[in-house]
């Protein structure tokens, strides 16, 4: 079996570098994946999430040395942040996700009414009317990348230690966008290392983490391609900063064919903010300026689907190298 050429990287799996067939209904069948009756909300099997663990546990041991940027500096230890499914509404509206993708976001709305209420909406729900229009919105929405409650927390810190700072940060996700791809679910869950500093340390981040990401896909022995991408921006404002995105390369992703060749997966991504983030919530360097940042992020249930399509359901019949990446402790001597 052989790669298409524009991919790299070996491809030695059992199955074709070409996916072909309805991978969802595969995945069910295999009962990899369970259907919740909402396309793109799935439960998962032991299987499966072995192997999430298993990237989870590797995308750490990747991340945790410090290591030195191309600015001969080293980077600062990750700071660990582990966050819940959902934000401060406040903090989400300043972050300016609703002008510029409408369409993705979630909001969290309740029941917020007196015991007259609860009566209409009893009469709405026995009738199938719309009960929904009672409900009031919460101080919740859902995350929609797992960086965006991260920049006001290190602002509220105060200026940037000299060096920066780098977090290390794990979310699970929602983007209201109903598929039928397995790999485009509403809720997945994502890991992302953050840098926040100077200019040439964010570009070095992002350069050492291009490598990294570069390497950790060819040991798991999976075909990818590294392209310059844009954000799904809403309307036709929206198409012109996709379109500088794309010429600025702000946005790189690194892609695996996972339910087809020709529009192959973003697995992980890597997102310079410029000072986006730092003007938005006053982020400072030590030496003053307003900060850089850029993220790394990783689509944990991307990659384990990529996993499954190019190695077959079994982990048990995986490429000892690929097992011997996940499951080291388990690594023959
Ligand atoms: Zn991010």
């Amino acid at each position: 079996v052989t790669a298409p050429a524009r991919f790299s990287g070996p491809v030695t799996g059992v199955v074709e570098a070409t996916p072909s067939g309805d991978y969802l209904q595969q995945l069910f069948a295999a009962g990899v994946l369970i259907p919740l009756g909402v396309d793109g909300l799935y439960a998962r099997s032991g299987g499966f999430e072995a192997v999430v663990d298993a990237l989870d546990r590797l995308i750490t041991r990747i991340g945790r040395p410090a290591w030195v940027g191309a600015d001969g500096r080293s980077e600062p230890e990750p700071e660990v942040m582990r966050l819940p499914p959902a934000m401060s509404r406040s903090i989400f509206e300043r972050t300016g996700y609703m002008s510029a993708f409408p369409q993705l976001a979630g909001t969290v709305h309740c029941f917020c009414g007196d015991e007259r209420a609860h009566r209409e909406l009893l009469e709405l729900l026995e009738s199938k009317s719309d009960w929904a229009a009672g409900q009031t919105t919460s101080e919740l929405v859902l995350i929609p990348a797992a960086c965006y409650p991260i920049y006001p927390i290190m602002a509220e810190r105060g200026t940037l230690p000299p060096g920066g700072r780098v977090v290390d940060i794990g979310a699970t996700c929602f983007r209201h966008e109903p598929s039928r791809e397995p790999t485009r679910m509403q809720m997945f869950r994502m890991r992302e290392y953050v840098r926040m500093g100077e200019v040439a340390e964010v570009d070095a981040f992002r350069a050492g983490w291009l490598e990294r990401g570069r390497s950790m896909v060819t040991s798991l022995r999976l075909p990818f391609v590294v392209e310059a991408a844009s954000d799904p921006f809403f309307g036709r404002t929206g198409r012109l900063m996709a379109a500088g995105q794309i010429e600025q390369a702000l946005k790189l992703e690194l892609q695996i064919p996972v339910n087809s060749s020709d529009a192959p997966t973003a697995c992980l991504s890597f997102n310079y903010h410029q000072d986006k983030f730092g003007a938005t919530w006053g982020l400072r360097t030590s030496n003053g300026a307003v900060a850089h940042t850029c993220c790394v992020g990783f689509g944990m249930e991307r990659l384990t689907l990529a996993l499954f399509r190019h190695h077959g359901f079994d982990t048990a019949t995986w490429p000892a190298g690929v097992r011997d990446i996940l499951w080291p402790e388990q690594a023959s001597p």
